[in-house]
């Protein structure tokens, strides 16, 4: 049995496989979601749950944030019943969600004023390497605290790489997803193109996959593709947000504009909670 109690805050596409493996690892787990239903299947796997953020952390050594964006991982920090309402000194909370290197900065520093540990942490890697275990952990904390959270990264990922303090994790991760985000417009537009010029998308995909141009992604979309469907395993409207990040963050590179318009455009025509794979329907209708 792993001794460390740990608190959960998101249960969505991330959150539930990660919770299931650290459950299976032995971790005492308690569970908080937004919206109840959720932490049902994890109750039932033998999770806890709470009834807010204030009340989870008072029961736990260390907890885990895993939420959609800024907004939300701040109001689960600062409103009423947040983490920051009530004094737990010692305690250690990471930061798994894709947020501004800025906003990691400004949790690190109110962690700080409350005596709280904090650590930035997060992900590379999709739903099938969450239920898996085998996410990139990119990791921006002191050394002490990296070696208290390892033994937790060492279940949820295969390997965690401590790249700094943090909010250096946080833009680590905005310049992976901008290198995703190109990846998946380029292989769209590539399979748009040979369709039509009578090249079959399953033809397409092959050649690509076969040879030097095919990547972990471009292999991981090529069923997706093939059968026109695109349900959310990252959702689309969550890279929108991660390339405007980019933006904000100072990245201002020529190709950086024109992806985050396409999957602007993509979202405003309501495919922002599909599969971020879904851009090649948004470029489809452009043709
Ligand atoms: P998701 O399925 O959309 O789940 C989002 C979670 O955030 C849900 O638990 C949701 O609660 C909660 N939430 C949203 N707004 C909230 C608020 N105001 N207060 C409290 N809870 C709130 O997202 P996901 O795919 O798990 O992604 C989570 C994070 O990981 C994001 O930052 C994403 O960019 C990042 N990420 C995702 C992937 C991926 O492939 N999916 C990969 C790497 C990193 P409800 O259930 O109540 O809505």
């Amino acid at each position: 049995m792993n001794t460390l109690k740990i608190g959960w805050i998101g249960l969505g596409n991330m959150g539930n496989p990660m919770v299931q493996n650290l459950l299976k690892a032995g971790y005492n787990i308690t569970v908080y979601n937004r919206s109840k239903d959720k932490e049902s299947p994890l109750i039932a796997l033998g999770a806890s749950s709470a009834t807010s953020p204030a009340e989870l952390i008072k029961s736990c050594d260390v907890v885990i944030t895993m939420l959609s964006n800024d907004a939300a991982v701040k109001e689960v920090f600062e409103n009423k019943n947040g983490l920051l309402a009530t004094k737990n000194p010692g305690k250690l909370i990471i930061n798994m969600s894709t947020v501004a290197p800025e906003t990691s900065r400004y949790l690190a520093e109110k962690c700080l004023e409350n005596e709280l540990n904090f650590i930035d942490a997060p992900v590379s890697g999709s739903v099938k390497p969450a239920q898996d275990g085998t996410l990139v952990i990119l990791v921006g904390t002191s050394k002490a605290n990296f070696e208290i959270a390892k033994p937790i990264f060492d279940i949820l990922g295969k390997i965690a790489i401590h790249v700094g303090e943090a909010g250096v994790a946080s833009s680590a991760k905005l310049a992976i997803n901008y290198l995703l985000g190109l990846n998946l417009q380029g292989l769209a537009e590539t399979i748009l193109f040979a369709e039509q010029n009578g090249v079959a998308k399953e033809d397409m995909l092959s050649i690509i996959n076969e040879g030097a141009c095919g990547n972990g992604i471009t292999k991981i979309k090529g069923p997706s593709i093939i059968n026109d469907a695109y349900p959310a395993a990252f959702a689309l409207k969550h890279l929108v947000k991660d390339l405007g990040l980019a933006k904000d963050a100072g990245l201002d590179s020529p190709l950086i504009h024109p992806l985050y318009d396409s999957y602007f455009s993509a979202q405003q025509e309501g495919l922002g909670e599909q599969d971020v794979m879904a851009i090649i329907s948004s470029l489809r209708k452009k043709d």
